[in-house]
């Protein structure tokens, strides 16, 4: 496995690949890897001849007052992890250089971007677009991998890659658990026992509105968005963001449940930490 960090060596490398003919498969992450970013790296390796993970925690997704100073790290652990897993190269560029001093050019989606996540984090996805952006252009995918625990993000890249033409196609995998339920997630680690009992109901109150939909078959938005507010409330540590029923493909708010179309999608604090999570109804 080989490590870059000088984003100029990614590029000429990437262009080497392009120019040979070799297909890339990519794995976007922030670092601090868990299984569920594994399950990204297993899932593109299938397809791939060499197989890149990018390490980077994005500055511009963050907002000010959020936690970009204290989002775990462990680089060591991290390579550990991408070599056992087979990963061929793993970029993890240093931030001088991904938004060199003077950097003034920015992507932003205006449209996907601005619902649920985008509500609260207005300047997150336009940070997400942007770096999505730079990593395609220095590694040069074939294929990206990308969880569908982000499902907002996934339609936002999506559209991107579509608008702009990139010529790089979008593998989704599903959401990776903990085994209680609890979606995995880098942010997890900020839990304690009692705020990580609190964000189990998360995952609670998704099955508990997908049961309404796939076992009595209520197709009314209002009353399974009731059951899943009904389980939230439980956590006396838990502030809801948003709990609502979209499309999946579209992330627009639906006004019937569409089995296999329609998606449940909840954002909360626990205390501080906001965690996300969703469910494809049906
Ligand atoms: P992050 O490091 O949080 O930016 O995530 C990097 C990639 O891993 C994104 O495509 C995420 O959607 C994906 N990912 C994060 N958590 C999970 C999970 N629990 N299961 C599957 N994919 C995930």
């Amino acid at each position: 496995m080989k490590i870059i960090s000088s984003v100029s060596e990614m590029q000429q490398q990437a262009l080497s690949w392009e120019r040979a003919g070799t297909q890339v498969g990519f794995v976007p992450t922030m670092g601090f890897l868990h299984e569920g970013h594994l399950s990204l790296i297993d899932l593109i390796r299938e397809r791939a001849e060499i197989l890149v993970v990018s390490i980077f925690v994005n500055p511009t997704q963050f907002a000010v007052g959020e936690d970009l100073e204290k989002y775990p790290r462990d680089m060591e652990r991290d390579l550990a992890l991408c070599e056992s897993r087979k990963v061929d190269y793993v970029f993890a560029p240093e931030n001088k250089y991904i938004y060199p001093p003077g950097a003034s050019t920015f992507v932003s989606e205006e449209k996907v971007s601005l619902g649920l996540c985008g509500q609260t984090r207005p300047s997150h996805f336009k940070g997400v677009t942007t770096i999505c952006s730079k990593l395609f252009n220095l590694c040069r995918p074939t294929w990206v991998a990308l969880g569908q625990k982000d499902a907002q993000q996934v339609v936002v890249i999506k559209r991107m890659i579509q608008d702009l033409h990139f010529p790089i196609e979008v593998v989704i995998g599903p959401t990776l658990r903990d085994y209680d339920g609890l979606a995995m997630s880098s942010r997890n680690s900020y839990l304690n026992d009692r705020q990580r009992k609190d964000a189990l109901l998360i995952n609670q109150a998704l099955r508990s509105g997908a049961s309404l939909v796939e076992e009595k078959d209520v197709r009314n938005v209002d009353r399974v968005k009731a059951e899943v507010m009904t389980v939230l409330r439980q956590g006396s540590l838990l502030r809801v963001n948003y709990a609502e029923v979209v499309n999946r493909e579209t992330m627009e708010l639906e006004n019937e449940i569409k089995p296999g179309r329609s998606m449940l999608i909840v954002a909360a604090w626990v205390d501080s930490i906001r965690l996300i999570d969703n469910w494809l109804l049906g």
